[in-house]
């Protein structure tokens, strides 16, 4: 199921970045530390009363310098209206409603999605009375709070989860493989979609049954069933700002969420953006499947037989985390290696499934403890007692220790080597979670 999606909106300097933190605060885990996966970002999930979400702070997405504030701050508002479920408008309540304020919170008025409107910086009871003014606003009950002192979030809290919406997607049959493609404008998304989608047996297509007008296509390759998400959002271009297109890491989110495996699209020119980076470091900790496919190969210029060998050697300098995903060229025009999307697909869904059992986990940690012993500190040694797999999709594994302070990340990451030398897992991200036994 999808998680809803929270925007943050606001004028700079209300709040918005100190908010949002502080709604995120508590999740941290091992695979969310890696290095380079959680740097400058925008987006996080959180959890509420059992409702999970992600959250984005519209105010970190990068708009042209040039950009006035009151001209980004529509454009967060228009991102906001087009692909939030819920938006939070935060204003600051010391200094009160500005009229950059009044512009957005008439542009939200007209959305169709829920406002709830959060008066920052409530730090004590005595402010209080500084909401009121916002009832001008038309967006309903202000909530006071105070991001920087955790004031007032759970009500705050309580309205978003309130807004949700219920349950508007169609679930997906169980056997079937889920995949969103993502990348920036002009890389061939659309085209590769409807290269796909004219190869095989389209089962439903352009159905609209939800309000989100969200189209997903189904179809039918060798037996396997798929089902491409929002197949309409690619195809709706024309009818979307251009900037909100730019700017819209949120369909890129929701489809992700969505999707078992994701296909990471770059064009052979470019290579792969910030913007990409930040969507794959989403697919990863999501713990979906990915697959890269360089598009628009038919017009990269002096091909031999090594070209694909350097592209993809360059690629993974710049992957970092991303080093398990397949690469795989492609011509969305001339349909070069298009059937073999499908197939890669299927295997990277086969790859997340993969189940080992203990005992031949149980060798694999006593072969790499014998080539590389495990770190120790202050002259103790950490143990390993056994690994076991606890869950597929994507494979989890607990590491059974003396005591986890003494493992080490680097540790970690060479236990996911061998793991990965042994049983490949291409294309899926794995986790590690390091137990204590007494
Ligand atoms: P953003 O630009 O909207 O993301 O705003 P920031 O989160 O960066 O905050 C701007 C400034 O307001 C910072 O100096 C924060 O410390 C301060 N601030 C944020 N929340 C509160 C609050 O609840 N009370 C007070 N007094 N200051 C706050
Ligand atoms: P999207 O914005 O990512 O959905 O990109 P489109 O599918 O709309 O493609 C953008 C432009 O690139 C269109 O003019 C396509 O015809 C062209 N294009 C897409 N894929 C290829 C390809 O593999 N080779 C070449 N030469 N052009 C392509």
């Amino acid at each position: 199921m999808s998680k809803p999606i929270v925007a943050i909106v606001g004028r700079p300097n209300v709040g918005k970045s100190t908010l949002f933190n502080q709604i995120g605060k508590r999740r941290v885990s091992i695979v969310d530390d890696m290095p380079g996966v959680t740097r400058d970002r925008i987006y996080m999930d959180a959890e509420w009363l059992n409702h999970t979400f992600t959250m984005i702070d519209t105010g970190g997405i990068e708009f042209d310098e040039s950009d006035q504030i009151l001209r980004s701050m529509r454009q967060q508002a228009k991102i906001a209206m087009e692909e939030a479920d819920v938006i939070v408008f935060v204003v600051d309540g010391r200094v009160g409603l500005t009229s950059a304020d009044e512009e957005v919170g008439h542009m939200l008025r007209s959305a169709k999605k829920p406002v709830v409107l959060a008066i920052n910086k409530i730090d004590s009871p005595q402010l209080e009375a500084n909401i009121y003014e916002f009832y001008n606003l038309g967006l309903g009950d202000p909530i006071g709070i105070s991001a920087s002192n955790a004031l007032g979030l759970g009500d705050l809290l309580d309205a978003v989860v309130e807004s949700f919406p219920k349950n508007d997607y169609e679930e997906k049959e169980e056997d079937e493989i889920s995949i969103a493609v993502i990348g920036r404008p002009n890389v061939g998304k659309s085209s590769i979609v409807n290269a796909l989608i004219g190869e095989e047996r389209v089962i439903v297509s352009d159905v609209a049954g939800t309000t989100r007008d969200a189209i997903d296509t189904h179809f039918v390759s060798d037996g396997n069933k798929f089902m491409l998400i929002d197949t309409a959002g690619m195809r709706r271009k024309g009818k979307i700002d251009e900037a909100v297109e730019r700017y819209s890491v949120m369909r890129s989110l929701r489809a992700v969420d969505r999707a078992d495996v994701v296909l990471m699209v770059i064009n052979a020119f470019e290579g792969i953006t910030e913007q990409d980076k930040k969507i794959a470091g989403y697919a990863h900790e999501s713990g979906k499947g990915v697959v890269i496919i360089v598009n628009k190969w038919d017009i990269f210029p002096d091909k031999d037989d090594k070209s694909t060998l350097r592209f993809t050697e360059d690629l993974r300098d710049e992957l970092g985390f991303l080093q398990y995903a397949p690469v795989l060229y492609t011509s969305a025009l001339t349909h070069q290696r298009i059937p073999r999307i499908v197939e890669l697909v299927k295997y990277v869904a086969d790859q997340q499934s993969m189940r080992i059992q203990t005992s031949v986990l149980n060798e694999l940690i006593r072969d790499a403890v014998s080539v590389n012993p495990p770190p120790s500190h202050r002259g103790k040694q950490l143990k390993i007692y056994f690994m076991t797999q606890a869950d597929i999709r994507p494979p989890k594994f607990i590491v059974f220790v003396n005591d986890p302070e003494l493992m080490h990340f680097s540790y970690l990451r060479f236990l996911e080597n061998r793991l990965r030398e042994s049983f490949g897992f291409e294309g899926t991200p794995l986790k590690l979670i390091v137990r204590g036994r007494k």
